[in-house]
């Protein structure tokens, strides 16, 4: 079957798999091996050396690239890895625009290390897209999205965002972490590039630390595969059969972390001593419009500040949940609970924090998949 004509859940099993030719073996083995004997000098099967290319590898990017409905892709050693490589792409002087309220090792990574090599940074409020135009000069050559966004849960709308980025010739990546290709494929709604932090939703049993990029256009993906190459920021093959393995799933996972994240957000908005809920499946987020439209569900990635906003309180509750544990990461099995003031997001300063609305207060959940109510209950003893 041809595998454009898949439906997501055969995708997930099947795109890019096929069995070991060798063997039969029905799992893509994990080719523990650096490099690969060639019959006669540039006589070899399509592998010289693993980090250029490894079987096990290159199974799971052509099985990202196919949920992705893209047509490369490429594995790293972290998520960081893989941005790093789409930030390699630019040259001193160019400049991009991107999320505001962005992944606190994104923004550290902008701002520390890229800066350094003379990329300039806007960093933007995207909820409302005319936003990014504001920002927009002859050095521009980048818009980097998160949606939904960390911790706050904004929607933008990837369609609005890749209108001016046409308009302007500029290049459109998008983290796709959050919501993961069941729920949104940004390279449909006119993205050049999805970005995933496999750690996250597609490994999503808290086993592994990985990145993953993907593109439709072969231009943008030799460039990507050359700077794979040369920087050598690639993944080991073990890695990559736990992520081939974690993708089976992936479909049924997000669909019971979107139930679950429902039954959550909804069970904290009625609680007397949580302040505001932040989920995309609200009626009135301000974006939940967006949200229907290009998401298929609304994800299990929650966060709530408590009425008085104060820091101490926050610490108690995320202290006291049990089955919710204090962790940072997101997109596992398990329900995860963290204050991203503390956590994730401490590299950021103050100012741009709270500009972005994350108060000392918040708590950031990753629903897992559990039986909700065991969860509810946790909220509940953690809450009173
Ligand atoms: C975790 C994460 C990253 C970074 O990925 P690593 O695998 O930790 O390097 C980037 N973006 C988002 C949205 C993330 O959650």
């Amino acid at each position: 079957m041809d595998e454009k004509e898949m439906k997501f859940g055969t995708k997930a099993i099947h795109a890019g798999v096929h069995p070991d030719p060798a063997t039969g073996a029905i799992m893509t083995p994990i080719y523990q091996t650096s490099t690969y004997v060639q019959e006669g000098v540039g006589n070899h099967k399509g592998f010289e050396y693993s980090r250029t290319k490894n079987p096990t590898r290159d199974t799971l990017e052509r099985s990202i690239a196919a949920l992705e409905n893209g047509k490369f892709g490429a594995c790293f050693g972290s998520g960081l890895a893989a941005i790093d490589c789409v930030l390699k792409m630019l040259e001193p002087g160019d400049e991009v625009i991107s999320t505001n309220d962005l992944y606190g090792g994104t923004y550290r990574l902008f701002k520390t290390i890229f800066e350094k090599y003379g990329i300039k940074f806007h960093f933007v409020g995207m909820a409302d897209a005319a936003n990014i135009e504001d920002h927009v000069n002859a050095n521009t050559k980048l818009i980097w999205v998160e949606t939904p966004t960390n911790p706050m849960m904004n929607i933008i709308d990837i369609s609005a965002c890749a209108a001016i980025a046409k308009k302007h010739k500029l290049k459109l990546a998008v983290d796709n972490t959050f919501a993961t290709p069941y729920l949104q494929t940004p390279l449909d709604l006119g993205a050049d590039i999805v970005m995933h932090s496999a750690t996250k939703y597609l490994g999503g049993h808290s086993d592994v630390v990985m990145g993953a990029l993907v593109c439709k256009d072969e231009s943008i993906a030799k460039e990507i595969y050359r700077i794979q190459n040369s920087s050598g920021a690639v993944c080991g093959p073990m890695d990559a059969f736990l992520v081939l393995r974690g993708i089976k799933t992936l479909h049924l996972r997000i669909q019971r972390h979107c139930e679950n994240g429902r039954e959550v957000a909804e069970f904290l908005r009625t609680h007397p001593k949580v302040d505001k809920v932040y989920w995309p499946g609200f009626k009135d987020h301000p974006n939940h419009e967006v949200a229907r439209k290009q998401m298929k569900d609304f994800g299990g990635m929650i966060s709530f500040s408590l009425v008085g906003n104060k820091l101490s309180d926050a610490h108690e509750v995320v202290r006291k949940l049990k089955v919710f544990s204090l962790a940072e990461s997101l997109g596992g099995v398990e329900s995860l609970c963290g204050h991203p003031v503390t956590m994730t997001h401490a590299s950021i300063p103050k100012e741009e924090r709270e500009k972005a609305g994350i108060v000392d207060s918040l708590i950031r959940l990753s629903v897992g998949i559990e039986d909700y109510s065991d969860l509810i209950q946790d909220l509940k003893q953690a809450l009173n």
